[in-house]
């Protein structure tokens, strides 16, 4: 398979002629040639991308630009198979969760922006008047112009649409830099663009590796605009990069979330969402909860349920139906992760589930989970981004509280309890973007979604993704 670069509306190889390759995290086998794009590709993307802006798509009437928007979603979901099957492939990842979550909510989200595209209203304001005339004084909301947006792997096509679909309803135009890891569907992604009508230019897809393309396009002078997810060393450097240009920067970045049950919480009910906080994605979200806060008073016994959970998951072929989790996305990122369990085992965490046999030849590793009385080992403080986790004993609410907000992240929380007061009350007090109780993150377009701290600044998702494209202009007449 080669995936290529989509520029001015057409597909095409890097001017260099140079690829590298993609593997399938679940066979270790080569999935794709990619185009491995240099300056000159970047500065074809941009200048594309600022024709569509200045002569097309900022003179794109609202109302029309949300219709594009709804078209692209209709034919998202007609697509919709084609898309799981092509996502599975390149991350590793079960058919059932890119049913479930990724191709659902790409489709909304979407929906959500084109809704937005014909809302964006500016104000008219009262002053004392200007050289003793009154005035009229009113604003207007302009999009910035083209935005780089960068991309991680464990969810391309979603959090690729959560950057694409508010830039364009702002009106402004843009190039996309996938992951190395995960640029099939992206790329793929293009097609439906252009079958949706939308005009040549006002999307760009550059391919390559990060720090030579994704840098290329971040500090390119006619960016006006840079939106990145990744992790928190490469947001930092792009942040670095940037510095001084005072171009606006949405930076996405890791997290550590803790998942806290008080001595009320309803159990049975927390296991489940607490497996899906620690697994979902083979645990390779930002959301992911890989710290198990759990009341002294109930911490043996939850710890025995989820180790007995956590030993039933079946992991194999992201296409068989009965897996439940598939391979992480490449052989590096899998070394890492089993680094951080035999870190673990060093620091004298008590292995409750783990250690089982995976399949050959793909980037496998077994769902693992300890428990560990430290709140402050290295498994209970690093972005592991791995089936990792650790169960954290507690005997009072304000040291939960205490631990959950000692990390340098500050993304996104989850809390158990049937107390509505306490609920409340702790949602206060933990200092993160997100606090979902008596469930897991639940990732909404309508909710925004941004961290704190270490985890970023600024949000996808929401009416403020929106508004971080555009500017205000203030318009005073004399009258
Ligand atoms: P990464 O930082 O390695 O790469 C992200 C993207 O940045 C890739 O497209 C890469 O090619 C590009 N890149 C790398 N160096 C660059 C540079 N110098 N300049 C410009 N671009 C560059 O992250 P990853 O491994 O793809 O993703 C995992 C990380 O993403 C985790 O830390 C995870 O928590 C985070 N993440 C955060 C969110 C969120 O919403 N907060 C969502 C998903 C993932």
């Amino acid at each position: 398979m080669q995936v290529e670069n989509f520029i001015n509306g057409r597909f095409r190889a890097a001017q260099s002629g140079d690829t590298f390759v993609k593997l399938e995290p679940a066979t270790g086998e080569a999935l794709a040639a990619v185009a491995a794009s240099s300056q000159s590709d970047v500065d074809s993307a941009v200048a594309a991308a600022k024709v569509a802006f200045e002569t097309v798509w900022r003179r794109t009437s609202a109302a029309q630009r949300g219709l594009k928007l709804l078209h692209l979603a209709d034919l998202l979901a007609r697509d919709a198979e084609t898309f799981v099957s092509v996502l599975s492939r390149e991350q590793g990842r079960p058919e059932m969760e890119m049913r479930m979550m990724d191709l659902p909510m790409s489709v909304d989200t979407l929906r959500y922006f084109a809704g937005w595209a014909d809302k964006l209203e500016g104000r008219t304001i009262p002053t004392a008047g200007s050289m003793g005339r009154a005035t009229l004084n009113y604003t207007e909301l302009e999009p910035v112009g083209v935005v780089a947006q960068i991309i991680p792997w464990n969810a391309p096509l979603m959090i690729g649409i959560w950057k694409l679909a508010p830039a364009l309803a702002a009106g402004c135009t843009v190039v996309i830099k996938p992951s190395e890891d995960a640029p099939v569907a992206l790329t793929h992604l293009m097609r439906l663009v252009a079958e949706a009508g939308i005009p040549e230019g006002v999307v760009n897809v550059v391919n390559g590796i990060g720090p030579t393309t994704g840098r290329a396009l971040c500090t390119h002078p006619d960016v006006a605009k840079v939106s990145f997810t990744g992790s928190t060393e490469v947001g930092r450097a792009i942040a670095r990069d940037m510095a001084g240009s005072f171009k606006p920067l949405t930076l996405e970045l890791g997290g550590k979330a803790a998942q806290i049950l008080l001595a009320d919480a309803d159990v049975p009910r927390a296991i489940d969402g607490l497996l899906l906080g620690l697994f979902a994605n083979q645990g390779q979200t930002c959301a992911a909860g890989s710290r198990i806060l759990v009341h002294a008073s109930i911490a043996n016994a939850v710890a025995a349920q989820l180790a007995a959970a956590t030993d039933s998951i079946v992991v194999g072929r992201p296409q068989e139906a009965h897996v439940r989790m598939g391979a992480l996305i490449n052989a590096r990122h899998r070394a890492r992760v089993a680094e951080y369990i035999e870190r673990g085992h060093q620091d004298g965490a008590r292995l409750i589930s783990g250690g089982r046999q995976v399949p050959d030849g793909g980037f496998f590793v077994c769902p693992t989970l300890f428990v560990h009385e430290d709140p402050n080992s290295t498994l209970a403080r690093e972005e592991v981004f791995g089936p990792v986790g650790v169960v954290i004993p507690f005997e009072d609410e304000s040291e939960a509280v205490r631990i959950a907000n000692s990390t340098r992240y500050g993304l996104s929380t989850s809390l158990w309890t049937q107390d509505v007061g306490k609920a409340h009350r702790l949602a206060r007090e933990i200092d993160v973007g997100s606090v979902a109780v008596n469930c897991w993150s639940p990732l909404d377009a309508r909710l925004a979604w941004g961290g704190r701290r270490d985890s970023g600044t600024g949000f996808d998702l929401s009416r403020h993704a929106v508004m971080a494209h555009l500017q205000e202009k203030s318009i005073t007449i004399s009258l």
